[in-house]
């Protein structure tokens, strides 16, 4: 198959094209390429094309879906019928003057007439941002999550109807769905089978709409999810919820939920992989004599030592401190801690007075006069 032309680029916009600028476009285009127009086999394979790219940029969580993850977000995803469900074509073609009505053209176009509605039909999957700290990142969390989505209505389990009583088979078909029409004189007879019109293939009329759903069958309801996030988890990982995306059609199964992870950014805090990389500021009395600090690492105290003679950039290893390194698994990575030598806040008589006396201690000590690698690393940013 021919690689998929970028939605944006078919349809001449920018990507940060505004909905009036792409519906613009889109009219611009249709009036150059629409069947009534441009009778030829290329305007209807353009045709085709700008319209399937002007239901997916008008749609505004369609467009997000294609931003983030390209065709990758749209086929698969949505059936074609899906995809032009919500778009309403029938304002730009009755402004362009075009009789030939959208439902007539989609239909001939990609052949999802009434016909393809009989069978069951999975829901559409669902997507979902989810922002979490990196303390949920680190241990792992439950986290309930709000979703909006069409779910199969609980009064009239989906039939659409206001009780069983309230759904016949259909007369015109006698339930079967189809219906046959003949043509053709004494010798030949055509037996042409379509679906029944009346009740689009399903066998079942509806005498009386459930009041629940106006008959649709299918009702908008806000959900809680509640999403089992494991630890070590990492901005971008994309998880899925099987069945919790929009409710099938017609006895199909429902779709999933696919929520993707930010993990938040955490002021003075890097992960690098596995390892958590922070900075300890400790006096220079410490620096140079060693001793015992502590840092704070989300719900924990850790304390550890600090060698004697330690430079600004020492790096100290806390083994098992990390992140896990497999999703949910015990073996994490490590802790390390850079250390910066810090200065007092300001300048007493008896600070100057020891000051002073280190720096003559100091005086003629090889270490100052050295390039170590000691200045590299105290610049290092972390
Ligand atoms: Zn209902
Ligand atoms: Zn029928």
């Amino acid at each position: 198959m021919a690689v998929k032309k970028d939605y944006y680029e078919i349809l001449g916009v920018s990507r940060d094209a505004t909905p009036e600028e792409i519906k613009k476009a889109y009219r611009r285009l249709a009036l150059k390429y629409h069947p009534d127009r441009n009778p030829s086999k290329e305007a209807e394979e353009k045709f085709k094309e700008i319209s399937e790219a002007y239901a997916v940029l008008s749609d505004p969580e369609k467009r997000k879906q294609y931003d983030m993850f390209g065709h990758a977000g749209i086929d698969g995803h949505y059936s074609y019928e899906d995809l032009f469900r919500n778009v309403d074509f029938s304002d730009i073609f009755r402004d362009l003057g075009f009789d030939f009505g959208f439902e007539d053209l989609f239909d001939s176009f990609f052949g999802f007439g009434r016909r393809r509605r009989e069978g069951p039909r999975k829901g559409k999957d669902l997507y979902l941002k989810v922002d979490i700290s990196m303390e949920d990142a680190y241990y792992g969390s439950n986290k309930r999550v709000k979703v909006g989505k069409y779910e199969s209505c609980p009064v009239c389990n989906g039939t659409g109807a206001d009780g069983p009583d309230a759904i016949e088979n259909c007369k015109k078909c006698q339930g079967t769905g189809q219906i046959q029409e003949v043509t053709g004189n004494a010798f030949t007879r055509f037996v042409r089978v379509m679906t029944c019109p009346l009740c689009r293939g399903t066998g079942k009329n509806i005498l009386r709409k459930c009041k629940s759903c106006s008959g649709e069958g299918i009702v908008y309801k806000e959900k809680e999810i509640e999403l089992k996030i494991p630890a070590g988890v990492e901005s971008g990982a994309m998880m899925r919820v099987e069945k919790e995306g929009e409710a099938g059609v017609n006895g199909g199964q429902p779709g999933d939920l696919y929520v993707e992870i930010n993990v938040k950014p955490e002021k003075g805090l890097e992960r690098r992989g596995a390892d958590i990389y922070i900075r300890k500021w400790v006096s220079y009395p410490v620096a140079v004599l060693g001793g015992v600090v502590s840092v704070k690492l989300f719900r924990e105290t850790i304390e550890f030592k600090i060698p004697p003679l330690s430079p600004s950039g020492s790096i100290i290893r806390i083994e098992g401190k990390g992140f896990p390194k497999r999703l949910g698994g015990r073996e994490r990575g490590d802790l390390l801690v850079e250390i910066g030598i810090s200065v007092p806040e300001k300048i007493t008589p008896e600070i100057r007075e020891a000051v002073e006396k280190i720096s003559s201690a100091l005086e003629g000590d090889s270490s100052l006069k050295s390039k170590k690698t000691w200045f590299k690393n105290a610049f290092k940013k972390i």
